[in-house]
């Protein structure tokens, strides 16, 4: 687990013993441990004989303080507390694991391990992100783009089908898109939008990131085949959810 990731707020233990007094009572006394890995499931609770264990998956990590509270509500089936059912907590959740953060944060997670293995192969089995950089690069930034470190990710995603990570200054476009079916022009858009990540940056207000600005959405539209790509994709995104 990457600690870096967590945002951690002075008063959580307070916040947490709070919580505690909301719980069924024969839960109140026993330490709860929230644990973040990789597993298929939202989360998982286990009660253990002297602690209670709630294994919450790893994209919740840097999660606003609201949806672990309501994660762990959820999870404890804490049924009366704040009056509120357990259902409006688990709606929280919910909401949350399907939103861009989440789909952010796994990325990034993917990322972080890729940095460590060997170098990566631009070489996917349709498609070569060097040659679609370098197409994209030339046809919208005349040239003047660096190139970044370009890499596949290894798992299907639904919702982002490309990350840009500018501390490692790294773009990875999902594995999802290197199928014989998926238009050239899509993987394009989506290279695109990510390059424009690295030209604009991002903005900071009030502590919160704002990576899609107006000036982005401006900029992004310049594709010559904005509509289309972003039809292709939606439907791609939809084929994928549904599984098949
Ligand atoms: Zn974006």
């Amino acid at each position: 687990m990457r600690l870096t990731h967590m945002r951690s707020s002075g008063d959580e233990e307070r916040r947490l013993s709070d919580l505690r007094k909301k719980m069924p009572r024969e839960l109140r006394a026993l330490p709860i441990h929230v644990e973040f890995y990789f597993t298929s499931a939202l989360y998982s609770t286990r009660m253990r004989k002297g602690h209670i264990r709630i294994v919450a998956h790893e994209a919740f990590i840097g999660a606003p303080y609201a949806v672990i509270r309501s994660l762990m509500w959820t999870a404890l089936r804490a049924d009366e507390a704040e009056g509120a059912p357990v259902a409006k907590h688990a709606a929280r959740v919910k909401a949350y694991a399907a939103g861009d953060t989440f789909a952010d944060v796994l990325l990034e997670l993917e990322l972080d391990e890729d940095a460590t293995s060997i170098a990566s192969d631009t070489h996917g089995q349709y498609f070569d992100l060097a040659e679609i950089f370098e197409r994209v690069n030339t046809e919208y930034f005349n040239g003047t783009v660096a190139r970044p470190r370009l890499t596949w990710n290894r798992t299907i995603t639904h919702r982002k089908f490309g990350h840009y990570q500018p501390t490692t200054d790294t773009l990875m476009i999902s594995i999802t898109l290197d199928q014989a079916h998926v238009p050239a022009y899509a993987i394009e858009f989506v290279m695109y939008h990510e390059l424009l990540h690295k030209r604009l940056g991002i903005d900071m207000v009030n502590g919160r990131r704002y990576a899609h600005t107006t000036e982005f959405r401006t900029q992004e539209r310049a594709f010559r085949y904005y509509e289309k790509a972003q039809a292709f994709l939606a439907q791609l995104s939809h084929t994928v959810r549904s599984g098949n």
